[in-house]
């Protein structure tokens, strides 16, 4: 060919932005396409989960063909399935508040994540900017934790500290998938020290407890005093995810069919993992030493601080209510940012849900020792501070506070 004939055929042919393609066929993944505009550089998504397998209001997404540098948007709707409530379909969809958090996390690699820049909402929308970096971008409403970091947090920590640190499997799910769990106890007589339950995940969606869960374990690995001591003198059992099933398959968990885990703390659980969990904790009730449980979750988009929730305290013995007043001071003292605790607790009793005594909280009051301390912490998601070193650094905190509540004498 001619060189000028070869130039003129490029001037009419101008090089055509390369084909925008969306995947959600991987562990966590979700997400309803409903457009893929590659001219204008727009994907237009909403959250993939099955109601009845919980909220939808999870996503993640795998997006191929954005060349380095070049901009994108995410466009992020509500999902128009409707939604369970109270243990019942409502008949309408889910607040969309709970999908769109103010800004998405992003990953080239699906392992390291940052934010996006701010969504723009509008009334049935937000849209994320995106930007390329030639290949894979994964964008998701919060950082991903699946059975994947799981079990290299685990593995992790096996390594560092083979005479401490022993991943074992909890149970396995009504799916047949294992829900993995980390003791932590160094050889003697673990029967007369403390126990310590700590779980995460028993909403599919809330990734970031298991984050922050991740935190308290790198805490806990730790050189210093304080860890060392906590690890020393206690045994601790923790569960990054509790409902791996949903977690796995991209669906919300919180209200689904029939209930969702932290309702079916009662006799005849739904959940094996649930079941596991308190066979395992009347075994340290049994030898009166069930110190702490603490149930990890994430609140609702307008919680922009972290707080706990506890049961009444009309239920709990002068002990537990003195245990439990202590344990929320120190960690007031100790979760000072940058997301900084609510010092104010939230009651979950009669009004808050037709099932609350059946939450993992409530639970361990009925069955615990008399002076066990149980409390469930939410970790804020929809804050600039919402990312992986955000939560861990919640677990870090959570791990100093546990180390002085566990080495000051009760009063
Ligand atoms: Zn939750």
């Amino acid at each position: 060919m001619k060189p000028i004939l070869f130039f003129t055929l490029l001037l009419l042919c101008p090089l055509r932005a390369a084909e925008l393609r969306v995947s959600t066929d991987f562990e966590g993944g979700s997400a309803t396409i409903d457009a893929i505009d590659s001219s204008r550089r727009e994907i237009q998504i909403r959250p993939g989960g099955n109601p009845a397998r919980g909220w939808p209001c999870w996503w993640f997404v795998r997006i191929d063909g954005l060349a380095a540098g070049e901009t994108a948007t995410l466009v992020l709707r509500g999902s128009e399935r409707s939604a369970r409530n109270n243990g019942k379909d409502t008949g309408k969809p889910l607040s969309s508040d709970w999908a769109m958090p103010i800004a998405a996390a992003v990953s080239d690699d699906g392992t390291s994540w940052r934010q996006s820049g701010l969504g723009t909402r509008e009334t049935d929308h937000i849209s994320y900017p995106l930007e390329g970096t030639g290949g894979p971008l994964w964008v998701a409403w919060g950082p991903p934790f699946s059975p994947r970091e799981s079990e290299a947090l685990l593995a992790g920590a096996e390594q560092a500290r083979p005479d401490l640190f022993h991943p074992f499997t909890l149970a396995e799910t009504r799916e047949g998938r294992p829900v993995r769990a980390l003791r932590i106890v160094a050889e003697g007589d673990a029967k007369s020290k403390p126990a310590v339950w700590i779980h995460a995940r028993q909403h599919a969606w809330e990734s970031g407890s298991s984050w922050v869960a991740c935190g308290f374990v790198e805490w806990l690995l730790a050189d210093s005093d304080k860890a060392e001591r906590l690890r020393g003198t206690t045994e601790i059992v923790i569960v990054p995810i509790m409902d791996v099933d949903r977690v796995v398959t991209g669906d919300g968990g919180k209200e689904a069919d029939p209930h969702d885990h932290n309702r079916d703390w009662f006799e005849t659980p739904h959940y094996p993992e649930v079941a596991a969990a308190q066979a395992r904790m009347k075994a340290y009730v049994a030898e009166g030493r069930l110190a702490v449980v603490l149930d990890l979750h994430n609140p609702a988009s307008r919680d922009l601080r972290p707080f706990f929730f506890v049961g009444p305290p009309e239920l709990l013995s002068g002990k537990a209510r003195a245990n439990r007043e202590r344990f929320l001071n120190l960690a007031v003292e100790h979760l000072t940012g940058p997301l900084t605790l609510d010092p104010k607790p939230r009651v979950t009793g009669a009004n808050y849900h037709p099932l609350w005594r059946r939450i993992s909280g409530q639970w361990v009051n009925d069955h615990g020792n008399e002076h066990t301390l149980a409390a469930c912490l939410e970790t804020s998601w929809n804050t600039r501070h919402s990312t992986t070193e955000g939560y861990r650094t919640i677990g870090r905190q959570l791990g100093e506070a546990l180390a002085d509540y566990l080495s000051s004498p009760a009063p």
